[in-house]
Protein backbone atom coordinates (compact mmCIF):
# COMPACT_ATOMS: atom_id res chain seq x y z
CA UNK A 1 0.00 0.00 0.00
CA UNK A 2 1.27 3.79 -0.72
CA UNK A 3 1.65 6.23 1.50
CA UNK A 4 -1.33 7.73 0.58
CA UNK A 5 -3.48 4.98 0.64
CA UNK A 6 -2.79 4.21 4.31
CA UNK A 7 -2.98 7.52 5.68
CA UNK A 8 -6.08 8.59 3.38
CA UNK A 9 -8.98 10.30 5.01
CA UNK A 10 -12.08 9.26 6.28
CA UNK A 11 -14.86 10.88 6.10
CA UNK A 12 -18.69 10.78 5.16
CA UNK A 13 -18.58 11.29 1.50
CA UNK A 14 -15.25 8.80 1.09
CA UNK A 15 -17.77 6.11 3.04
CA UNK A 16 -20.31 6.61 0.40
CA UNK A 17 -17.84 6.00 -2.40
CA UNK A 18 -16.42 2.95 -0.74
CA UNK A 19 -20.06 2.05 -0.45
CA UNK A 20 -20.51 2.74 -4.11
CA UNK A 21 -17.47 0.58 -4.96
CA UNK A 22 -18.16 -2.35 -3.10
CA UNK A 23 -22.05 -2.39 -3.90
CA UNK A 24 -21.22 -2.10 -7.93
CA UNK A 25 -23.02 1.10 -8.54
CA UNK A 26 -19.38 2.51 -9.96
CA UNK A 27 -16.04 0.99 -10.71
CA UNK A 28 -14.14 4.60 -10.65
CA UNK A 29 -15.01 7.46 -9.30
CA UNK A 30 -14.72 11.02 -11.23
CA UNK A 31 -15.04 14.06 -9.06
CA UNK A 32 -14.82 17.91 -10.56
CA UNK A 33 -13.79 21.27 -8.69
CA UNK A 34 -16.83 23.70 -10.59
CA UNK A 35 -15.58 27.46 -9.89
CA UNK A 36 -17.44 30.40 -11.08
CA UNK A 37 -14.32 32.57 -12.49
CA UNK A 38 -15.91 35.79 -10.97
CA UNK A 39 -13.47 36.39 -8.06
CA UNK A 40 -10.29 34.72 -7.11
CA UNK A 41 -10.18 31.47 -5.13
CA UNK A 42 -10.15 31.80 -1.31
CA UNK A 43 -9.52 29.23 1.52
CA UNK A 44 -12.75 27.80 1.85
CA UNK A 45 -12.41 26.70 -1.87
CA UNK A 46 -9.03 24.91 -1.11
CA UNK A 47 -11.27 22.71 0.89
CA UNK A 48 -13.36 21.99 -2.11
CA UNK A 49 -10.15 21.42 -4.18
CA UNK A 50 -8.67 19.20 -1.85
CA UNK A 51 -11.64 16.91 -1.09
CA UNK A 52 -12.62 16.51 -4.82
CA UNK A 53 -8.62 16.18 -5.99
CA UNK A 54 -7.88 14.33 -2.73
CA UNK A 55 -10.62 11.81 -3.32
CA UNK A 56 -9.74 11.41 -6.87
CA UNK A 57 -6.46 11.01 -5.71
CA UNK A 58 -7.05 8.34 -2.94
CA UNK A 59 -8.88 6.22 -5.02
CA UNK A 60 -7.35 6.14 -8.70
CA UNK A 61 -9.52 8.23 -10.31
CA UNK A 62 -9.97 11.48 -11.64
CA UNK A 63 -11.19 15.13 -10.97
CA UNK A 64 -12.23 17.94 -13.88
CA UNK A 65 -11.37 21.50 -13.65
CA UNK A 66 -14.30 22.57 -14.88
CA UNK A 67 -15.23 26.69 -14.88
CA UNK A 68 -18.66 27.06 -13.89
CA UNK A 69 -19.26 30.46 -16.23
CA UNK A 70 -22.47 30.83 -17.09
CA UNK A 71 -22.48 35.16 -15.83
CA UNK A 72 -20.96 36.56 -18.82
CA UNK A 73 -21.25 40.09 -16.66
CA UNK A 74 -19.46 38.86 -13.94
CA UNK A 75 -16.57 36.39 -15.16
CA UNK A 76 -13.36 36.95 -16.87
CA UNK A 77 -10.71 35.39 -17.88
CA UNK A 78 -8.15 37.25 -15.31
CA UNK A 79 -10.07 35.22 -13.06
CA UNK A 80 -10.06 31.70 -15.16
CA UNK A 81 -6.11 32.20 -15.22
CA UNK A 82 -5.48 32.95 -11.49
CA UNK A 83 -7.94 29.80 -10.44
CA UNK A 84 -5.84 27.60 -12.76
CA UNK A 85 -2.26 28.98 -11.03
CA UNK A 86 -3.90 28.71 -7.72
CA UNK A 87 -5.39 24.89 -8.20
CA UNK A 88 -1.92 23.99 -9.40
CA UNK A 89 0.02 26.15 -6.44
CA UNK A 90 -1.76 23.72 -4.21
CA UNK A 91 -0.51 21.14 -5.63
CA UNK A 92 -3.42 19.32 -8.15
CA UNK A 93 -3.36 18.78 -11.64
CA UNK A 94 -6.20 18.57 -13.85
CA UNK A 95 -4.38 17.07 -16.77
CA UNK A 96 -5.87 17.71 -20.27
CA UNK A 97 -9.27 18.32 -18.15
CA UNK A 98 -9.93 21.62 -18.64
CA UNK A 99 -13.46 22.09 -19.20
CA UNK A 100 -16.04 25.22 -18.77
CA UNK A 101 -19.80 25.02 -18.70
CA UNK A 102 -19.98 27.67 -22.16
CA UNK A 103 -18.83 24.95 -24.15
CA UNK A 104 -21.62 22.95 -23.27
CA UNK A 105 -23.90 25.60 -24.19
CA UNK A 106 -25.15 24.22 -27.49
CA UNK A 107 -25.68 21.02 -26.08
CA UNK A 108 -27.78 22.51 -22.99
CA UNK A 109 -29.80 24.28 -25.47
CA UNK A 110 -30.63 21.02 -27.05
CA UNK A 111 -31.57 19.89 -23.90
CA UNK A 112 -33.84 22.88 -23.41
CA UNK A 113 -35.46 22.12 -26.88
CA UNK A 114 -35.95 18.68 -25.63
CA UNK A 115 -37.76 19.74 -22.49
CA UNK A 116 -39.99 22.00 -24.17
CA UNK A 117 -41.32 19.21 -26.77
CA UNK A 118 -41.64 16.81 -23.77
CA UNK A 119 -43.82 19.76 -22.30
CA UNK A 120 -41.56 19.86 -19.30
CA UNK A 121 -40.62 23.95 -19.54
CA UNK A 122 -42.38 26.87 -20.91
CA UNK A 123 -41.44 30.27 -21.86
CA UNK A 124 -42.78 32.88 -19.37
CA UNK A 125 -43.24 36.50 -20.04
CA UNK A 126 -44.05 37.55 -17.01
CA UNK A 127 -41.34 40.11 -15.54
CA UNK A 128 -39.37 39.08 -12.74
CA UNK A 129 -40.73 40.92 -10.06
CA UNK A 130 -44.17 39.22 -11.18
CA UNK A 131 -42.52 35.98 -10.78
CA UNK A 132 -40.87 36.57 -7.41
CA UNK A 133 -44.45 37.74 -6.55
CA UNK A 134 -46.41 34.35 -7.61
CA UNK A 135 -43.45 32.15 -5.89
CA UNK A 136 -45.44 31.91 -3.25
CA UNK A 137 -43.74 31.10 0.50
CA UNK A 138 -42.33 28.52 3.25
CA UNK A 139 -46.46 27.80 3.87
CA UNK A 140 -48.16 29.16 0.90
CA UNK A 141 -47.92 27.60 -2.35
CA UNK A 142 -47.21 29.55 -5.55
CA UNK A 143 -49.29 30.82 -7.94
CA UNK A 144 -48.87 29.40 -11.55
CA UNK A 145 -47.96 31.71 -14.92
CA UNK A 146 -50.64 32.78 -16.92
CA UNK A 147 -48.03 31.36 -19.92
CA UNK A 148 -47.33 28.32 -17.68
CA UNK A 149 -49.84 26.01 -20.52
CA UNK A 150 -48.28 27.85 -23.80
CA UNK A 151 -48.54 25.30 -26.34
CA UNK A 152 -45.17 23.53 -27.09
CA UNK A 153 -44.78 24.63 -30.75
CA UNK A 154 -45.33 28.55 -29.27
CA UNK A 155 -42.76 27.62 -26.55
CA UNK A 156 -40.60 26.13 -29.11
CA UNK A 157 -40.80 29.63 -31.47
CA UNK A 158 -40.31 31.80 -28.58
CA UNK A 159 -37.06 30.24 -26.92
CA UNK A 160 -35.78 30.15 -30.52
CA UNK A 161 -36.09 33.72 -30.89
CA UNK A 162 -34.96 34.34 -27.62
CA UNK A 163 -31.84 32.88 -28.88
CA UNK A 164 -31.83 34.58 -31.51
CA UNK A 165 -32.03 37.96 -29.95
CA UNK A 166 -35.35 39.27 -30.73
CA UNK A 167 -36.07 40.02 -27.52
CA UNK A 168 -34.68 42.44 -24.42
CA UNK A 169 -32.98 41.21 -21.19
CA UNK A 170 -36.25 40.34 -18.83
CA UNK A 171 -38.76 40.03 -21.89
CA UNK A 172 -39.26 36.68 -21.18
CA UNK A 173 -37.13 33.31 -19.54
CA UNK A 174 -37.50 29.86 -20.05
CA UNK A 175 -38.74 28.20 -17.06
CA UNK A 176 -38.73 23.97 -16.07
CA UNK A 177 -42.61 23.25 -15.36
CA UNK A 178 -42.22 21.24 -12.02
CA UNK A 179 -44.92 22.13 -9.13
CA UNK A 180 -45.65 25.61 -8.09
CA UNK A 181 -46.72 23.92 -5.06
CA UNK A 182 -44.04 21.79 -3.91
CA UNK A 183 -43.41 22.28 0.03
CA UNK A 184 -39.19 23.08 -1.85
CA UNK A 185 -39.35 26.03 -3.78
CA UNK A 186 -36.86 25.19 -6.19
CA UNK A 187 -38.85 23.10 -7.34
CA UNK A 188 -42.01 26.09 -8.06
CA UNK A 189 -40.70 25.70 -11.85
CA UNK A 190 -37.40 27.10 -11.61
CA UNK A 191 -35.86 29.73 -14.41
CA UNK A 192 -33.22 27.51 -16.35
CA UNK A 193 -32.60 30.56 -19.57
CA UNK A 194 -32.55 34.02 -19.51
CA UNK A 195 -31.71 36.59 -21.89
CA UNK A 196 -28.49 38.77 -21.52
CA UNK A 197 -27.46 40.88 -24.20
CA UNK A 198 -23.85 40.81 -22.50
CA UNK A 199 -20.49 39.41 -24.03
CA UNK A 200 -19.24 36.13 -22.69
CA UNK A 201 -15.14 35.85 -22.10
CA UNK A 202 -15.34 32.83 -24.17
CA UNK A 203 -17.96 32.99 -26.07
CA UNK A 204 -18.51 36.57 -27.42
CA UNK A 205 -21.66 37.56 -28.42
CA UNK A 206 -22.88 34.01 -29.95
CA UNK A 207 -25.38 33.89 -26.97
CA UNK A 208 -28.02 35.99 -26.40
CA UNK A 209 -29.59 33.72 -23.55
CA UNK A 210 -27.36 32.27 -21.02
CA UNK A 211 -28.66 29.01 -18.64
CA UNK A 212 -29.06 29.02 -15.21
CA UNK A 213 -26.50 27.33 -12.65
CA UNK A 214 -28.82 24.84 -11.20
CA UNK A 215 -29.97 23.78 -14.84
CA UNK A 216 -26.25 23.73 -16.29
CA UNK A 217 -24.08 22.21 -12.97
CA UNK A 218 -26.23 18.93 -13.83
CA UNK A 219 -25.84 18.72 -16.87
CA UNK A 220 -22.19 19.14 -17.11
CA UNK A 221 -21.64 16.48 -14.24
CA UNK A 222 -23.59 14.44 -16.58
CA UNK A 223 -21.66 15.85 -20.25
CA UNK A 224 -18.14 14.94 -17.97
CA UNK A 225 -19.74 11.65 -16.72
CA UNK A 226 -19.17 12.48 -13.43
CA UNK A 227 -19.72 9.82 -10.94
CA UNK A 228 -20.03 11.97 -6.94
CA UNK A 229 -20.54 15.90 -7.59
CA UNK A 230 -19.81 17.12 -4.36
CA UNK A 231 -20.58 20.57 -3.42
CA UNK A 232 -21.54 22.42 -0.47
CA UNK A 233 -24.54 22.46 2.35
CA UNK A 234 -26.90 25.32 0.49
CA UNK A 235 -27.36 23.32 -2.29
CA UNK A 236 -29.10 20.32 -0.34
CA UNK A 237 -32.35 21.92 -1.44
CA UNK A 238 -31.20 22.33 -4.98
CA UNK A 239 -30.42 18.02 -4.98
CA UNK A 240 -34.28 17.72 -6.10
CA UNK A 241 -34.12 19.93 -8.84
CA UNK A 242 -30.43 18.43 -9.86
CA UNK A 243 -32.27 15.23 -9.83
CA UNK A 244 -35.06 16.43 -11.77
CA UNK A 245 -33.44 17.90 -14.87
CA UNK A 246 -30.91 14.65 -15.08
CA UNK A 247 -34.30 12.26 -14.88
CA UNK A 248 -36.15 13.96 -17.59
CA UNK A 249 -33.34 14.00 -20.21
CA UNK A 250 -31.44 11.44 -21.82
CA UNK A 251 -27.81 12.30 -20.84
CA UNK A 252 -24.69 10.37 -21.20
CA UNK A 253 -24.23 9.48 -17.57
CA UNK A 254 -26.70 10.07 -13.88
CA UNK A 255 -24.09 11.53 -11.35
CA UNK A 256 -25.30 12.52 -7.75
CA UNK A 257 -25.17 15.10 -5.80
CA UNK A 258 -23.35 15.67 -2.20
CA UNK A 259 -23.13 17.93 0.27
CA UNK A 260 -20.85 19.05 2.93
CA UNK A 261 -20.51 21.80 5.18
CA UNK A 262 -18.45 25.29 4.01
CA UNK A 263 -15.22 25.99 5.71
CA UNK A 264 -15.82 29.20 7.53
CA UNK A 265 -12.94 31.33 8.81
CA UNK A 266 -12.83 33.13 11.97
CA UNK A 267 -11.64 37.03 11.44
CA UNK A 268 -11.98 37.16 7.86
CA UNK A 269 -14.92 37.81 4.93
CA UNK A 270 -15.07 34.80 1.89
CA UNK A 271 -17.87 36.41 0.48
CA UNK A 272 -16.51 36.93 -3.15
CA UNK A 273 -18.57 40.07 -3.34
CA UNK A 274 -17.28 41.55 -0.24
CA UNK A 275 -13.61 40.52 -1.59
CA UNK A 276 -14.41 42.36 -4.72
CA UNK A 277 -15.49 45.32 -2.76
CA UNK A 278 -12.15 44.96 -0.27
CA UNK A 279 -9.77 45.12 -3.80
CA UNK A 280 -12.19 47.71 -5.88
CA UNK A 281 -12.52 50.46 -3.38
CA UNK A 282 -8.66 50.03 -2.44
CA UNK A 283 -8.99 48.53 0.97
CA UNK A 284 -5.89 45.96 0.46
CA UNK A 285 -3.44 46.41 -2.10
CA UNK A 286 -5.03 43.72 -4.27
CA UNK A 287 -6.53 40.27 -4.75
CA UNK A 288 -2.86 39.24 -3.72
CA UNK A 289 -2.24 41.15 -0.72
CA UNK A 290 -0.79 39.19 1.78
CA UNK A 291 -3.57 40.19 4.46
CA UNK A 292 -6.52 38.56 1.81
CA UNK A 293 -8.14 34.83 2.50
CA UNK A 294 -7.86 34.27 -1.39
CA UNK A 295 -5.26 31.39 -2.13
CA UNK A 296 -3.13 34.23 -4.14
CA UNK A 297 -2.52 36.28 -0.69
CA UNK A 298 -2.50 33.60 1.54
CA UNK A 299 0.65 32.46 -1.41
CA UNK A 300 1.92 35.90 -0.87
CA UNK A 301 1.56 36.23 2.75
CA UNK A 302 4.37 32.74 2.14
CA UNK A 303 2.09 30.21 3.33
CA UNK A 304 3.44 26.95 1.98
CA UNK A 305 0.85 24.72 -0.43
CA UNK A 306 1.44 22.14 2.27
CA UNK A 307 0.37 23.39 5.29
CA UNK A 308 -2.83 24.37 3.37
CA UNK A 309 -3.56 20.45 2.47
CA UNK A 310 -2.62 19.55 6.09
CA UNK A 311 -5.13 21.93 7.28
CA UNK A 312 -7.76 20.93 4.92
CA UNK A 313 -7.29 17.17 6.55
CA UNK A 314 -7.10 18.50 10.06
CA UNK A 315 -10.60 20.02 9.79
CA UNK A 316 -12.35 17.33 8.14
CA UNK A 317 -15.37 16.96 5.85
CA UNK A 318 -18.65 17.14 7.50
CA UNK A 319 -22.24 18.08 7.94
CA UNK A 320 -22.02 20.91 10.28
CA UNK A 321 -21.17 24.25 9.55
CA UNK A 322 -18.46 25.06 12.09
CA UNK A 323 -16.52 28.44 12.48
CA UNK A 324 -12.39 27.52 12.24
CA UNK A 325 -9.86 29.66 13.64
CA UNK A 326 -6.94 30.42 11.72
CA UNK A 327 -4.57 29.83 14.06
CA UNK A 328 -5.11 26.15 12.90
CA UNK A 329 -3.56 27.08 9.77
CA UNK A 330 -1.00 29.03 11.49
CA UNK A 331 -0.53 25.91 13.66
CA UNK A 332 0.27 23.39 10.30
CA UNK A 333 2.15 26.23 9.03
CA UNK A 334 4.41 26.40 11.88
CA UNK A 335 5.06 22.77 11.81
CA UNK A 336 5.40 22.76 8.02
CA UNK A 337 8.28 25.56 8.63
CA UNK A 338 10.17 24.35 11.50
CA UNK A 339 11.64 21.25 10.07
CA UNK A 340 11.79 22.72 6.51
CA UNK A 341 12.53 26.58 6.77
CA UNK A 342 16.56 27.20 7.14
CA UNK A 343 16.73 29.66 10.24
CA UNK A 344 19.09 33.58 9.60
CA UNK A 345 19.20 36.13 11.57
CA UNK A 346 17.49 39.31 11.28
CA UNK A 347 16.80 42.91 13.72
CA UNK A 348 13.72 44.49 13.10
CA UNK A 349 14.51 47.80 14.77
CA UNK A 350 18.82 48.32 15.64
CA UNK A 351 20.81 49.73 18.10
CA UNK A 352 24.31 50.06 17.38
CA UNK A 353 26.81 47.88 19.66
CA UNK A 354 30.88 48.61 19.46
CA UNK A 355 32.42 45.86 21.15
CA UNK A 356 35.30 48.07 22.75
CA UNK A 357 37.78 45.49 23.34
CA UNK A 358 37.07 43.80 19.34
CA UNK A 359 40.21 45.08 17.18
CA UNK A 360 39.52 47.68 14.52
CA UNK A 361 41.08 46.06 11.80
CA UNK A 362 39.89 42.74 12.05
CA UNK A 363 36.96 40.41 11.56
CA UNK A 364 35.94 37.16 11.02
CA UNK A 365 33.03 34.28 9.92
CA UNK A 366 31.80 32.64 12.34
CA UNK A 367 29.53 29.44 11.33
CA UNK A 368 26.46 28.92 12.09
CA UNK A 369 23.56 26.00 11.27
CA UNK A 370 21.05 26.33 9.30
CA UNK A 371 18.98 24.29 11.00
CA UNK A 372 19.07 23.24 14.75
CA UNK A 373 18.00 20.12 14.33
CA UNK A 374 18.74 18.86 11.06
CA UNK A 375 22.49 18.71 9.91
CA UNK A 376 21.64 18.05 6.32
CA UNK A 377 20.81 21.90 5.67
CA UNK A 378 24.20 22.52 6.33
CA UNK A 379 25.61 25.82 7.71
CA UNK A 380 26.14 28.99 6.26
CA UNK A 381 29.21 32.08 8.11
CA UNK A 382 28.02 35.20 9.44
CA UNK A 383 31.03 37.84 9.76
CA UNK A 384 31.74 39.41 12.90
CA UNK A 385 33.19 42.94 13.98
CA UNK A 386 33.56 45.06 16.24
CA UNK A 387 30.40 46.96 15.27
CA UNK A 388 27.37 45.32 15.53
CA UNK A 389 23.44 45.47 15.76
CA UNK A 390 21.13 44.40 18.04
CA UNK A 391 17.08 44.32 18.60
CA UNK A 392 16.79 47.53 20.47
CA UNK A 393 13.90 45.66 22.63
CA UNK A 394 16.43 43.96 24.11
CA UNK A 395 18.12 46.39 25.73
CA UNK A 396 16.68 47.91 29.10
CA UNK A 397 18.63 50.82 31.30
CA UNK A 398 16.56 49.85 33.64
CA UNK A 399 15.29 46.57 33.66
CA UNK A 400 12.36 44.87 35.48
CA UNK A 401 13.44 41.13 37.16
CA UNK A 402 12.26 39.20 34.60
CA UNK A 403 13.89 40.86 31.75
CA UNK A 404 16.98 38.59 31.53
CA UNK A 405 18.59 40.46 28.11
CA UNK A 406 21.21 42.92 27.77
CA UNK A 407 21.36 45.93 30.36
CA UNK A 408 24.27 47.75 32.06
CA UNK A 409 26.82 45.53 33.62
CA UNK A 410 24.70 42.49 32.09
CA UNK A 411 26.49 39.91 29.97
CA UNK A 412 24.44 38.11 27.52
CA UNK A 413 25.34 35.49 24.88
CA UNK A 414 25.40 36.94 21.21
CA UNK A 415 23.59 33.81 19.22
CA UNK A 416 26.50 31.49 17.27
CA UNK A 417 29.16 34.26 18.40
CA UNK A 418 30.06 35.40 22.02
CA UNK A 419 29.22 36.45 25.50
CA UNK A 420 28.84 40.40 25.53
CA UNK A 421 28.91 43.12 28.44
CA UNK A 422 27.30 46.22 28.42
CA UNK A 423 29.84 48.65 30.21
CA UNK A 424 28.55 52.04 28.72
CA UNK A 425 25.03 53.73 27.25
CA UNK A 426 25.46 55.88 24.84
CA UNK A 427 22.10 58.47 24.52
CA UNK A 428 21.62 61.66 22.17
CA UNK A 429 22.28 64.65 24.01
CA UNK A 430 19.44 66.17 23.30
CA UNK A 431 17.07 63.10 23.08
CA UNK A 432 17.99 61.54 25.84
CA UNK A 433 17.29 58.55 23.81
CA UNK A 434 19.75 55.55 23.56
CA UNK A 435 21.89 55.58 20.42
CA UNK A 436 24.86 53.21 20.97
CA UNK A 437 26.07 51.07 23.40
CA UNK A 438 30.02 50.57 24.44
CA UNK A 439 30.67 46.49 25.10
CA UNK A 440 33.28 43.98 25.82
CA UNK A 441 33.15 40.32 24.69
CA UNK A 442 34.60 37.43 25.84
CA UNK A 443 36.80 36.02 23.27
CA UNK A 444 36.51 33.02 25.39
CA UNK A 445 33.75 32.30 24.60
CA UNK A 446 33.41 31.97 20.43
CA UNK A 447 30.41 29.55 20.12
CA UNK A 448 28.60 30.97 23.05
CA UNK A 449 29.51 28.97 25.55
CA UNK A 450 32.07 29.76 28.27
CA UNK A 451 34.90 27.68 29.21
CA UNK A 452 34.71 28.28 32.87
CA UNK A 453 31.15 27.09 32.68
CA UNK A 454 29.91 30.55 33.75
CA UNK A 455 25.96 30.46 32.63
CA UNK A 456 24.06 33.64 31.11
CA UNK A 457 20.48 34.09 30.92
CA UNK A 458 20.01 35.72 27.99
CA UNK A 459 20.85 34.61 24.20
CA UNK A 460 19.73 37.06 21.73
CA UNK A 461 20.24 37.80 17.74
CA UNK A 462 22.22 40.11 16.07
CA UNK A 463 23.44 41.16 12.43
CA UNK A 464 27.08 42.21 11.47
CA UNK A 465 27.44 46.13 11.50
CA UNK A 466 29.18 46.94 7.96
CA UNK A 467 27.60 44.24 6.06
CA UNK A 468 24.24 43.38 6.97
CA UNK A 469 22.06 44.44 4.11
CA UNK A 470 18.97 46.89 4.90
CA UNK A 471 15.50 45.65 4.17
CA UNK A 472 12.27 46.04 4.15
CA UNK A 473 9.98 43.52 6.37
CA UNK A 474 6.68 44.08 6.36
CA UNK A 475 4.64 42.63 9.54
CA UNK A 476 0.98 41.42 9.61
CA UNK A 477 -2.01 41.39 11.44
CA UNK A 478 -5.25 40.20 11.56
CA UNK A 479 -7.56 42.04 8.37
CA UNK A 480 -10.82 42.26 10.72
CA UNK A 481 -11.22 43.24 14.14
CA UNK A 482 -14.25 41.07 14.09
CA UNK A 483 -14.83 37.25 14.64
CA UNK A 484 -16.99 37.06 12.34
CA UNK A 485 -17.45 40.30 9.48
CA UNK A 486 -18.85 38.28 7.13
CA UNK A 487 -22.26 37.85 9.12
CA UNK A 488 -22.35 41.90 9.83
CA UNK A 489 -25.19 42.91 7.98
CA UNK A 490 -24.49 47.21 8.20
CA UNK A 491 -21.25 48.77 7.49
CA UNK A 492 -18.57 45.80 7.94
CA UNK A 493 -15.74 48.26 6.70
CA UNK A 494 -15.94 49.74 9.74
CA UNK A 495 -14.58 45.95 11.29
CA UNK A 496 -11.00 46.27 9.33
CA UNK A 497 -8.10 46.46 11.61
CA UNK A 498 -6.37 49.84 10.89
CA UNK A 499 -3.08 48.04 11.95
CA UNK A 500 -2.91 45.12 9.57
CA UNK A 501 0.06 45.99 7.99
CA UNK A 502 3.06 47.72 9.20
CA UNK A 503 6.07 48.33 7.16
CA UNK A 504 9.47 48.40 8.90
CA UNK A 505 12.00 50.56 7.05
CA UNK A 506 15.03 50.00 9.48
CA UNK A 507 15.87 46.59 9.61
CA UNK A 508 19.12 44.64 8.70
CA UNK A 509 19.08 41.09 7.70
CA UNK A 510 22.15 38.96 7.71
CA UNK A 511 24.44 39.50 4.52
CA UNK A 512 23.71 35.56 3.40
CA UNK A 513 20.36 36.36 2.55
CA UNK A 514 21.49 38.42 -0.51
CA UNK A 515 21.06 35.24 -2.64
CA UNK A 516 17.32 34.50 -1.17
CA UNK A 517 15.06 33.46 -4.09
CA UNK A 518 11.57 34.90 -4.24
CA UNK A 519 9.10 32.91 -2.39
CA UNK A 520 12.28 31.66 -0.42
CA UNK A 521 11.15 31.62 3.40
CA UNK A 522 13.19 31.56 6.46
CA UNK A 523 12.76 31.73 10.05
CA UNK A 524 14.42 34.71 11.59
CA UNK A 525 15.54 33.52 14.90
CA UNK A 526 12.77 35.04 17.46
CA UNK A 527 10.85 36.80 15.20
CA UNK A 528 8.78 34.93 13.29
CA UNK A 529 8.63 32.73 9.89
CA UNK A 530 9.32 35.05 6.69
CA UNK A 531 9.37 34.87 3.36
CA UNK A 532 10.87 36.81 0.48
CA UNK A 533 8.51 39.18 -1.13
CA UNK A 534 7.24 37.00 -4.58
CA UNK A 535 6.69 40.02 -6.51
CA UNK A 536 8.50 43.20 -4.63
CA UNK A 537 11.85 41.07 -3.76
CA UNK A 538 14.80 42.65 -5.01
CA UNK A 539 18.55 41.36 -4.00
CA UNK A 540 19.69 45.22 -3.84
CA UNK A 541 16.52 45.89 -1.45
CA UNK A 542 15.11 42.64 0.02
CA UNK A 543 11.65 42.98 1.25
CA UNK A 544 10.36 40.23 3.59
CA UNK A 545 6.52 39.58 4.53
CA UNK A 546 6.18 37.98 7.85
CA UNK A 547 4.34 34.93 7.56
CA UNK A 548 3.44 34.13 10.87
CA UNK A 549 4.72 34.61 14.44
CA UNK A 550 6.93 31.99 15.97
CA UNK A 551 3.98 31.53 18.79
CA UNK A 552 0.50 31.64 18.86
CA UNK A 553 0.65 35.25 19.63
CA UNK A 554 -2.85 35.97 18.32
CA UNK A 555 -4.48 36.25 21.89
CA UNK A 556 -1.95 38.45 22.83
CA UNK A 557 -1.89 40.76 19.99
CA UNK A 558 -4.40 43.46 20.97
CA UNK A 559 -2.63 44.52 24.54
CA UNK A 560 0.80 44.14 24.12
CA UNK A 561 1.73 44.18 20.21
CA UNK A 562 4.35 40.94 19.54
CA UNK A 563 7.02 40.78 22.00
CA UNK A 564 9.58 41.46 19.19
CA UNK A 565 8.35 43.79 16.71
P1 LIG B 1 -20.45 32.31 -5.56
O1 LIG B 1 -21.14 31.08 -6.06
O2 LIG B 1 -21.23 33.13 -4.62
O3 LIG B 1 -19.79 33.10 -6.63
P2 LIG B 1 -18.70 30.44 -4.25
O4 LIG B 1 -17.83 30.75 -3.09
O5 LIG B 1 -19.75 29.41 -4.13
O6 LIG B 1 -19.27 31.84 -4.65
P3 LIG B 1 -17.75 29.04 -6.58
O7 LIG B 1 -16.76 29.49 -7.57
O8 LIG B 1 -19.12 28.76 -7.06
O9 LIG B 1 -17.77 30.14 -5.45
O10 LIG B 1 -17.18 27.81 -5.78
C1 LIG B 1 -16.57 26.69 -6.39
C2 LIG B 1 -16.69 25.50 -5.50
O11 LIG B 1 -16.08 25.75 -4.25
C3 LIG B 1 -18.14 25.16 -5.23
O12 LIG B 1 -18.30 23.76 -5.35
C4 LIG B 1 -18.36 25.61 -3.82
O13 LIG B 1 -19.31 24.80 -3.18
C5 LIG B 1 -16.97 25.46 -3.20
N1 LIG B 1 -16.81 26.41 -2.11
C6 LIG B 1 -16.99 27.74 -2.15
N2 LIG B 1 -16.81 28.30 -0.94
C7 LIG B 1 -16.47 27.30 -0.10
C8 LIG B 1 -16.15 27.22 1.29
N3 LIG B 1 -16.13 28.30 2.07
N4 LIG B 1 -15.86 26.00 1.81
C9 LIG B 1 -15.86 24.92 1.03
N5 LIG B 1 -16.16 24.91 -0.27
C10 LIG B 1 -16.47 26.08 -0.85
MG1 LIG C 1 -21.03 28.92 -6.05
Amino acid sequence: MSESETKRPVDFIRRIIDEDLREGRHDHVHTRFPPEPNGYLHIGHAKSICLNFGIARDYGGKCNLRFDDTNPEKENTEYVEAIKRDVRWLGFDWEDREYYASDYFPQLYEYALDLIRQGKAYVDSLSADEIRERRGTLTEPGLPSPYRDRPVEENLDLFQRMKAGEFADGEHVLRAKIDMASPNVNLRDPAIYRIRKASHHRTGDAWKIYPLYDYTHCLSDAIEHITHSICTLEFEDHRPLYDWVLDNLATPSRPHQYEFARLVVDYAILSKRRLILLVSQGHVRGWDDPRMPTLAGIRRRGYTPESIRDFCERIGVTKNDTRIDMALLDNCLREDLDRRAPRAMMVLDPLKVVIENYPEDRDEDLPAPNHPTDPAMSSRVIPFGRVIYIERDDFMEDPPAKFHRLAPGREVRLRYAYFITCREVVKDPSTGAVVELRCTYDPATKGGNAPDGRKVKGTIHWVPGGQAIAAEIRLYDRLFTAPNPDGVEGDWLTLLNPDSERIVKTAFIEPSLKQAEPEARYQFERLGYFVADRHDWDPTRPVFNRIVTLRDSWAKVKNTQTENQ
